[in-house]
Parts: structure tokens; sequence; C-alpha cells
């Protein structure tokens, strides 16, 4: 029969990569609590609704990205293409608006998009949004804090910041007018993408890729020019907190994003290294979008990063993070019965580090001890006859020729916490990382 295969686009996270993964995440984590931020998890499905509206009609995600369905009630729902969305209602239905909040999440969003490297259906985002605040302090710390992660992930060498302005909703309306006016009196110079945005979303013409279309745009109205005085003193002011900060950074007037909420600060961390998929994280400012989702007026900034490329860059680098192998296999006769089970709960209750496989599924003390060399434990803990009988546990070393040594419980667990430092911390384990309790 036919094997029945995954859905394109959408892979499985198999055990040998799953380290590298957890490496990315157990980071992050640890960085947003270090900067005071909380979890949030929202439901994947929403009603579609949602992202029509705050994302925006003529975006590339809403004109053909989203996965749309009707479910048995004949609603229509979405699997949600980003995080922010879902947030911004989780938390007004929550009552959370009424306060700052400094938020991270983490999850699968979903886009009908064509395949390639660093461009999945089903990939994954860690992101951050905080709601209440308006000033260019946070915006910066925001990106002092993916700053720092880069750091900690040894990847900092091949990422760069790239910041621009969109100034508020107004101003943008204006100079929108402007460049469909002045890029309409040329249109017959611009690419067919952008010649069909002219009347969609003008502004992501200035982030298209033609050579012809780049060449044009150098003499177009600037959105700069367009500007307020607190839009721009909002702009400076993040320049110079992030000079402060020693967060390198180059201003790029034609970053704009995708999603049409995005208000004033917008930025990217970008790589070569991954070629067309070079947008490694990307957010801004989005002070809008509260109120268009009917909430009150609240200021927001957030940032998502795709944890697919970020691993990918890592891997580029050499970088690999390999859960190295047990500990201990305890193995034992089968006239052991359930005591093996017994014993193995009494070393874990006495040494939460350990990292103890159990041998389950009887045979041979031979064959269990095969078991136990394939496993890769340092040791193994062995219960015959004899040991039952005396309530010992023979400590057998499986990669040094050191003699092995018959002990009393007791003594195996000092042994144990002798030759494996981390055994005796609850999180720790020779990889630094936390193990779950
Ligand atoms: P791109 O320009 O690469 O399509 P985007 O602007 O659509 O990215 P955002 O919506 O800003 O991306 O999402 C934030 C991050 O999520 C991106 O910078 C990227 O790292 C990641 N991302 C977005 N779409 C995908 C995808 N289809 N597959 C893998 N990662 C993705
Ligand atoms: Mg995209």
């Amino acid at each position: 029969m036919e094997k029945i295969r995954s859905v394109r686009g959408m892979h499985d996270l198999l055990p040998d990569r799953a380290p590298l993964w957890q490496r990315v995440e157990d980071e992050a984590r640890a960085l947003f609590e270090r900067y005071g931020f909380r979890e949030i998890r929202t439901p994947i499905v929403e009603h579609t609704e949602l992202f029509r509206r705050s994302i925006g009609e003529v975006t590339d995600i809403v004109e053909k990205e989203m996965y749309t369905f009707l479910d048995r009630n004949g609603d229509s729902l979405t699997l949600r293409p980003e995080g922010t969305a879902g947030v911004v209602r989780a938390c007004e239905e929550g009552g959370l608006l009424n306060q700052v909040q400094r938020l991270w999440y983490r999850g699968p969003m979903f886009r009908h998009e064509r395949p390639q490297k660093g461009r999945l259906r089903q990939f994954h985002q860690i992101g951050a949004e905080v709601f209440g605040l308006a000033g260019p302090d946070i915006d910066a710390e925001l990106l002092a804090l993916t700053a720092r992660l880069w750091r900690a992930l040894g990847i900092a060498d091949r990422v760069r910041l790239e910041i621009n302005t969109l100034g508020g909703a107004a101003d943008r309306a204006r100079y929108r007018e402007t460049l469909v006016a002045w890029l309409g009196e040329r249109a017959e110079r611009l690419d067919p993408d952008s010649r069909r945005r002219l009347s969609t979303n003008p502004l992501r013409i200035l982030d298209s890729k033609d050579p012809g279309t780049q060449a044009l745009l150098a003499g177009a109205p600037r959105l700069l020019d367009f500007l307020d005085a607190e839009d721009r003193a909002h702009f400076e002011a993040l320049c110079t907190l992030l000079d402060e900060l020693g967060v390198p950074f180059r201003v790029n007037e034609r970053l704009v994003r995708g999603l049409d909420y995005y208000t004033r600060t917008v930025f990217e961390w970008t790589t070569d290294a991954l070629g067309a998929q070079g947008t490694v994280c990307a957010g801004g400012r989005y002070d809008g979008l509260v109120a268009q989702l009917g909430g009150r007026p609240t200021p927001a900034v957030g940032f998502a990063l795709g944890v697919e490329r970020v691993v990918l860059l890592l891997e580029e680098g050499g970088q690999d993070a390999q859960l190295p192998p047990v500990d201990a296999y305890l193995a034992g006769v089968p006239e052991a019965g359930g005591r093996l089970l017994v014993l193995a709960e009494w070393l874990r209750d006495r040494l939460p580090g350990l990292r103890l496989m159990t041998h389950c599924g009887g045979g041979s003390f031979k064959s269990q001890l095969k078991k136990a060399d394939r496993s890769g434990a340092r040791f193994a803990l062995l219960v015959g006859p004899e040991e039952l009988s005396t309530s010992t546990v023979t400590l057998k070393p499986l990669r040094s020729d050191e003699p092995q040594r018959t002990l009393p419980v007791e003594a195996v667990v000092a042994a144990l916490a002798s030759h494996l430092p981390h055994a005796g911390e609850r999180h720790g384990g020779p990889s630094g990382r936390r193990t779950a309790v």
C-alpha cells in the first residue's frame, strides 16, 4: 500500500535535530524572563475576520497565503499566519490591556507559500509584544534583547539590523497619495508586480527587488519628508538609544513591512547566509491595531523571529547540538521483575539530574548488557540474582577499564553523584539545560 506522507511544506522535527531547536527556544525563553516578559499562548485557529481586519485585505498573507476553511458549523476559520493578531485579541478578551504588558509567545504559524529552504507552510515563530508603552525606549530595548539573543546563540556576526520609520497613519496616507501620483506618471517603468501594487498596496513597491523599479525609486518622493515632528523625534530618539546601547544598525528608507498595521518604527534582522530567505526576525510598532480591532487605543510594539531560519543559521555556522547519551542504563535478571522499575524511581528521587534509562521488554541478561552498551551510557547498573538477595547493585563502567563494583544501593547513589556532578542538581545536566520537573 502507498504510504501517506507529510503535507508539503510541513516538516517533522526528528529527535536528532530537536536539540538545536531546544537551544534556540531555551535561550529565548531565558532572555524573555530576564527582561521581565511573561508567556502567552493563544489558539492556532482564529476567526478569519481577525486576520482580515488586522493584517489587511491587500497584503500577500490575506490575499493568497492563508489556510482558511469552513468548520462544521459553517464558520470561516483560519490557521494563524502570524502571532500578533491572536495576542491582541486574547489580551483584549482577557482584560489585560488596562496596564502595561510585556509578553512573549512561540508556536507554529501557517502560510500557503511556495516551499523552499527557510520558507515553509508550517513554520515556527518566537515573538514578543509589548502593550501600553509609546516611547522609543521600549523599541530600543526589544532590539537590545534580540541582539543579545544573537550573541547568546553565536550568530551575531551573521545578522544585521535595518530600521526605518513609517510615521503615523495620516502621514502615511498623504505620502501614499503623493507616491501613487508620482509613480502613476511613470507606470511604464515599473515591473508588473509593482504596477499591480500601485492600486492595492503601493508602499510595498518600495521594497521591490526589481532593478528597474529600484532605479526609478531613487528619484521618488521620500516618506521621511512626510513625517510630522513627533514621528521624527521618536525615530531620532530610537537611533540615539541604539547608539548608546552599542547595537549597530543601518537606516533603510525602503524598509516597509508586509503587514498594514505597522506605524512608526519598523525593523528587520537580515542575513546573507540564507539566500532569498534573508529575514530572520522582523517587527515594529503598531499603535493603531488594538483600536482597529475594537479596543481602546493602545500603543504597541513587537517582533517575531523565524525559528527555522535561526536554526539554519546555527547549522550553516557549523553548530550542532546533541543531547548527550544517558548516564546510566539499569538492567536486571527476569526475577527482578517490578523491582527494577521501583529501584529506578528510587534513584531518580535521590539524583534529580541523573539521566537514567531502565531496561524494559525482558530478554537475556547478555542482550540487556548489549543494549546498555548501545545506549551510550557511561555506566550499567546491574541487578543479578546475587544482587537481588543482598539488596545491592553492580555498577559497571562501560566507557573505561575501571573494575565493576557491587555496592549497597545507598553507596550506588554516592558513587554516581561523585562520578556525575550534574546528577545531584535539579536543573542541569551536562548540556546546562533545564530538565523537566
Ligand atoms: P518574508 O519576507 O521572508 O516572506 P515576512 O515579511 O513574510 O518574511 P513576517 O511576517 O515578518 O515575515 O514574519 C517574521 C519572520 O517569520 C520572518 O522574518 C521569517 O524569519 C519568518 N517567516 C515568515 N514566513 C515564513 C515561512 N513561510 N517559512 C519560514 N519562516 C517564515
Ligand atoms: Mg512572507
